[in-house]
């Protein structure tokens, strides 16, 4: 338990007692939020700070006591779309790919997010924010790449007819009216990729902390392996709908 870990009122209003009693339990080291640089929650001040992107859930992250105070960070509109700052539009790599059936192609997409962006679990693990919502709402978590997914309704690929791209949508699971939004603009589609999905209706979704950002922004199928062995993916069948 780290005695270390700091959090303003106004965090512990937004995140609750149990969620900070869960973190001194389980953060060890962090990369700070404003250096960059390592942190040690075991042995140096550390801040909590939380930020808010607009019509999303909160994630957490860490600061050294010297390097920024604990703090509720409200994201404007304009983080969402990679204008202005932002800390947060980084690094969502989506990238499209046929997987070949018996009957042809089946569309899909990897999504990959950085990891940093994290929830803790019921059982003090402190995941992928984005693969705790998923699993949710009914995602499967991969134990291999070929591991057939189930269809949920709970999520949808909203593709425009207009030549834009789409996003990606799911319930969110503590609003029942409201969803969230899980990739917030696609990579330009391939007319074999739109063709693909108007045929079958819907497309196989591998989301998590895969790395490919590290790299050159090109996911390959070591990393994709790799991710799945470590636990970090979840997939799902997932509705086409128009937008
Ligand atoms: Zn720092």
């Amino acid at each position: 338990m780290s005695s270390f870990i700091k959090w303003s009122p106004q965090v512990r209003d937004l995140v609750g007692d149990e969620v900070l009693r869960t973190l001194c339990r389980t953060t060890k080291d962090y990369n700070c939020m404003r250096c960059e640089r390592d942190g040690r929650a075991a042995r140096e001040r550390t801040h909590v700070i939380v930020v808010c992107p607009p019509g999303m859930p909160y994630f957490i992250q860490f600061a050294h006591g010297r390097c920024a105070p604990s703090q509720v960070i409200r994201l404007p509109q304009s983080a969402m779309t990679g204008e202005g700052d932002p800390n947060y539009s980084e690094q969502v790599i989506t990238t499209q790919f046929l997987w070949p059936t018996s009957e042809g192609f089946l569309p899909g997409l990897i999504i990959d997010r950085p990891p940093g962006l994290t929830v803790v679990r019921a059982n003090g693990d402190v995941d992928d924010l984005w693969t705790q919502l998923l699993l949710r709402v009914g995602w499967d978590l991969l134990v291999s790449l070929d591991q057939p997914c189930r269809h949920v309704n709970t999520s949808a690929v909203e593709l425009s007819d207009d030549g834009g791209t789409g996003r990606v949508v799911f319930d969110d699971p503590d609003h029942s009216d409201s969803r969230l939004v899980l990739v917030d603009r696609l990579p330009a589609l391939l007319p074999e990729w739109r063709q693909a999905a108007a045929d079958t209706g819907c497309i196989r979704i591998l989301a998590g902390t895969i790395g490919t950002a590290s790299a050159d922004h090109r996911v390959t199928e070591a990393d994709v392996i790799a991710a799945v062995q470590q636990g970090s993916v979840v997939g799902a069948l997932v509705p086409v709908a128009a937008r």
